[in-house]
């Protein structure tokens, strides 16, 4: 973890009840160069398990994009402890490198999310980010030619069925994610949630074929639904697919920060789990 300016300690929210469930983690938010940080330790409750995270945040106004990395290394530890106990189950994940199985599928994607992809694209090399604009600009034509409806109506937070419906649409349709390259994604460490809650120990062709018979792997920690919820309610948007994110960032800027750091952490904490002790 790197940080940069004076650091500061938010003040402990005391012990947990019990011994924590999970080894201590040490998250770190987006840093800002130059920015002053404040680092500071609370517990999670979630699920019935206690877990001690030590966080860094900007300690003056922060965006929800700069919290996002929080969340993502929440996210790995939980898939690793997942894959741990799945493997001691005799379950080995089949989810590897150059597997790119599942990565044909209508991808949800969080605004705050949709907001990062923008960023990590515009910020590629140029041959890199036309390469990958192109892909968009295919995968939404196809999607077009074949019909495929993404208006608000279909992308309606509470009509699961017509979810279902355009879940399946797309995936006939067979086209690939942008960032699907040489069956890798090409931007691993900055994969949206939604793939990275995908953990199976089914083979890949169940996977490319989206049959029920995927076995999915339960994670302890799964932030995307509710991450949806609460941020599709803050931004008054439906449910966004990364295929359009780039769209809907450039439509969407992000509004300029108010919230210091350490509140807006603990505001999405209450937001996605059981409040942390105080
Ligand atoms: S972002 Fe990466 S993992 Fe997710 S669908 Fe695209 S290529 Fe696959």
């Amino acid at each position: 973890m790197e940080t940069s300016g004076k650091p500061r300690t938010m003040p402990p929210d005391g012990p947990p009840d019990g011994p924590p469930d999970w080894p201590p983690l040490v998250l770190c938010a987006q840093i800002p160069p130059g920015a002053e940080t404040v680092t500071g330790n609370f517990s999670l409750r979630h699920a019935g398990q206690t877990i001690p995270i030590e966080v860094t945040v900007p300690a003056g106004p922060a965006t929800h994009a700069q919290l996002l990395p929080i969340l993502h290394g929440l996210c790995n530890a939980s898939i690793a402890r997942a894959s741990a106990k799945s493997h001691g189950e005799g379950r080995a994940i089949s989810c590897a490198a150059g597997c790119g199985a599942c990565c044909r599928q209508a991808v949800p994607v969080t605004p705050t999310e949709a907001r990062g992809l923008a960023a990590l694209v515009a910020a590629m090399p140029d041959d890199r980010r036309a390469a990958v604009t192109a892909r968009f600009a295919g995968a939404k034509a196809a999607l077009a030619q074949a019909g495929i409806d993404r208006s608000p109506e279909m992308l309606d937070m509470t009509d699961m069925d017509a979810r279902v419906r355009l879940a399946n649409a797309y995936f006939g349709v067979g086209v690939a994610c942008p960032f699907l390259e040489n069956e890798n994604c090409s931007i691993h460490p900055d994969r949206p949630l939604a793939c990275r809650e995908y953990l199976v120990t089914s083979a890949p062709a169940l996977c490319a074929a989206r049959t029920r018979d995927v076995d999915m792997v339960p994670l302890d920690i799964g932030v995307l639904n509710r991450l949806i919820e609460t941020e599709s309610a803050r931004e008054a948007t439906g449910r966004l697919l990364l295929v359009d994110a780039l769209d809907w960032a450039t439509a969407n800027p992000a509004p300029p920060a108010t919230v210091a750091g350490p509140a807006l952490l603990m505001e999405l904490v209450a937001s996605l789990f059981n409040r942390p002790k105080d």
